[in-house]
């Protein structure tokens, strides 16, 4: 693993002023880790994207935007365009998290129209993706998933490893009343997700897309979580909206994916 992948959605929480303290509060606490190993991003509300980005030190930290329309410009009402995303300082956008599918109804055709715009924008897009509860009681987890790669990157090219960052995130495990994944059934799932991308993109650009785990990760399962073969990355809620909480579990995953000798 070269570098490892951590970032929050401070989803409908988090205001103008909370953002920037938090903001501010987290790139001085981690200031000193090397950002060759750690690509940190925080996803806070849109109204905070233009202060958070002159709170922030670029260097340090990258931000996105919690969702984004499928068109440059337009007659959506509501909606924030990769352009106006890229103006306040985004340069991801989260796709398909699961409360804009569960609860706001957005569907795999509609994520995939946001993915193909928020890359041919330039923009980083972290699409979101996971089983329901009943799905995976009915021993559909792995179909759920590779449905909605199939679906939601649906006639993207090749991408890099810049260009799409993919986040599993079961629906059951998010939230208060989530109960977090098992290190082994993420893995066993991260794994299904590599051999679609695989499939989808040829070996050696579907090596490339980051996998991140999402779901009640906290200062007790995140080290084991990253150790996982194919989990490059942790996205994560609650643990992560007090800056000194997940500056500290930022340094625990560090450590153990590099050793103090090799992070002097
Ligand atoms: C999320 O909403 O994407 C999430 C992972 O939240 P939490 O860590 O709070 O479960």
């Amino acid at each position: 693993m070269e570098k490892v992948y951590l970032g929050t959605n401070t989803k409908m929480y988090k205001g103008l002023a909370d953002t920037v303290s938090y903001v501010e509060e987290l790139c001085r606490l981690t200031a000193d880790l090397p950002r060759e190993k750690l690509e940190l991003f925080v996803i806070p509300s849109f109204i905070a994207l233009d202060a958070a980005r002159k709170s922030a030190d670029q260097k340090l930290l990258r931000l996105g935007g919690q969702n984004m329309g499928w068109a440059e410009e337009g007659p959506y009402t509501g909606e924030i365009s990769p352009r106006m995303l890229l103006e306040c300082g985004a340069t991801i956008a989260e796709l398909g998290h699961s409360e804009r599918r569960h609860v706001l109804g957005e569907t795999d055709e509609m994520v995939n129209r946001k993915v193909l715009c928020a890359v041919e924008h330039g923009l980083t897009a972290l699409l979101c993706i996971g089983e329901t509860a009943e799905e995976k009681e009915k021993g559909l987890a792995d179909e759920v998933l590779q449905m909605q790669l199939k679906r939601g990157l649906y006639q993207l090219p090749p991408p890099t490893g810049e260009q799409l960052w993919v986040a599993y995130e079961p629906v059951w495990a998010i939230g208060e009343q989530g109960v977090p994944a098992t290190k082994e059934y993420a893995e066993e799932r991260h794994r299904t997700i590599r051999r679609t991308l695989v499939q989808l993109f040829g070996e050696e650009r579907g090596a490339q897309i980051p996998l991140l785990y999402g779901g009640s990760v906290n200062p007790e399962n995140a080290v084991g979580l990253i150790q996982m073969e194919h989990i490059d990355g942790l996205f994560i809620g609650r643990s992560a909206w007090d800056a000194p909480r997940f500056s500290q579990l930022i340094r625990s995953v560090l450590d153990v994916c590099f050793p103090k000798e090799t992070m002097l």
